[in-house]
């Protein structure tokens, strides 16, 4: 428990709650997006619509005509401007540019807000310094790096609190003071709270990925699992049901491995099953799957292969597993059965036909390939 949580510790970055791996931050980050992206709209309209409708008590407060236009054109313009970032909060798909205009409307949002307040006749300082904190709350609301959130808390509350005593004239010091302590410690706690949220969804996402692996990853090769290449066949399957294309099933088998482990001992059988997925990875294309179908089983998935190209596949594994010097042994084979989908299979008929051509190979001397439509 402790060595895990000094491995989390390791990778996340106690100041902000962010990971110090760069590349993993971004990609950690732009998963988060979309789904940040469905919680900020509403709360930025929400905000919005709010900060609008400040203008009703405004009317009740603010005698000046000519000052309660100008105090209702700030709010519709910043209303307006929302509506802008609502329907713009869909296009972004970069993490930075996204962090970017949130920080630049917040910023927007702040100087609306504090050209509102210097506009103000009578305004008290306890009133105005809650609607900072409230601000500040929706700062921290919307999702954004920690450091722009804390950035721009601290640039409204430091403008707010240099503005007041020219805004309202009879500030104690006492009140002053205690203003500027309530926003610090909004501030803080709020920093806090985050960072703590941060370090969590971090920690819960390096959780996933390592079930996600466990999942969809053979343990001891790193290659497709059973169950991962399942999905896979399944969703090539459908495709091939509807479109026209190639899909090749290679299904091979080590040839005597039992022997090798029989003689040599079950981590030196260990090490020859990973060195013969090696080789058939580096093989197959990216977009083929290679899977460990069970003990020395193995399957490759190749789409848009014709069956002659996937015999050419099939034999080339065949090669290079037989040119391959696998230390304490003489020589590894393995035998081969290539089949292509057709229209009546599913996906046991498919695996099947590729294990009965595999069945044949190894009936027929092994180390060889056997195909058939
Ligand atoms: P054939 O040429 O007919 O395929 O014979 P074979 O000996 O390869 O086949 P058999 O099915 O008799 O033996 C397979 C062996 O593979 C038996 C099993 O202990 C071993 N095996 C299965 N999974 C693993 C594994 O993860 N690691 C090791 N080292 N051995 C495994
Ligand atoms: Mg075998
Ligand atoms: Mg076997």
């Amino acid at each position: 428990m402790t060595s895990r949580r000094k491995d989390h510790i390791n990778h996340i970055s106690f100041i902000f709650g962010e990971f110090k791996d760069k590349s993993l931050e971004c990609k950690y980050s732009t998963a988060e997006l979309s789904k940040a992206i469905n919680h900020v709209k509403p709360i930025v309209i929400g905000l919005g619509i709010l900060y609008f409708l400040f203008i009703i008590p405004d009317s009740f407060i603010i005698k000046n005509q000519n000052t309660f236009r100008l105090i209702l054109a700030n709010r519709v313009i910043f209303l307006l401007l929302t509506f802008i970032l609502y329907y713009r909060l869909d296009h972004f798909k970069s993490y930075k540019n996204y962090c970017t205009l949130i920080l630049i409307y917040e910023f927007i949002a702040s100087v609306f807000f504090l050209l509102t307040f210097y506009h103000y006749e009578s305004a008290s300082l306890l009133i105005q310094t809650f609607g900072v904190i409230i601000i500040i709350l929706a700062i921290f609301l919307v999702y954004n790096r920690l450091i722009y959130m804390v950035l721009v808390s601290i640039i409204l509350s430091a403008s707010f609190l240099w503005m007041a005593p020219y805004v309202i004239s009879d500030i104690s010091l006492n009140q002053f003071l205690a203003s500027a302590v309530y926003l610090l410690l909004v501030i803080a706690f709020n920093a806090l709270s985050t960072m703590r949220i941060n370090y969590h969804k971090r920690v819960q996402y390096l959780h996933e990925c390592k079930l996600k692996k466990l999942a969809t990853k053979d343990t001891l090769t790193g290659i497709y699992s059973r169950a991962a290449f399942y999905l896979e066949l399944e969703k090539w399957i459908n495709y091939a049901h509807r479109y026209p294309v190639d899909l090749a099933i290679i299904m091979f088998d080590i040839d005597d491995f039992k022997i090798i482990n029989d003689t040599l001992g079950h981590s030196a059988g260990d090490k020859v099953l990973t060195q013969v997925s090696n080789i058939a990875k580096k093989c197959i294309r990216n977009y083929d799957i290679l899977c460990r179908w069970g003990g020395e089983e193995f399957v490759v998935l190749a789409p848009n292969t014709p069956l002659e190209n996937a015999v050419i596949l099939a034999n080339k594994i065949k090669e290079a597993i037989n040119n391959t010097d696998f230390e304490t042994l003489d020589k590894i084979t393995c035998s081969f059965g290539v089949t292509l989908y057709n229209k009546n299979d599913d996906f046991d008929s498919l695996i099947a036909r590729a294990d009965d051509l595999m069945y044949r190979a190894k009936k027929s001397g092994k180390n060889q390939v056997v195909y058939s439509l």
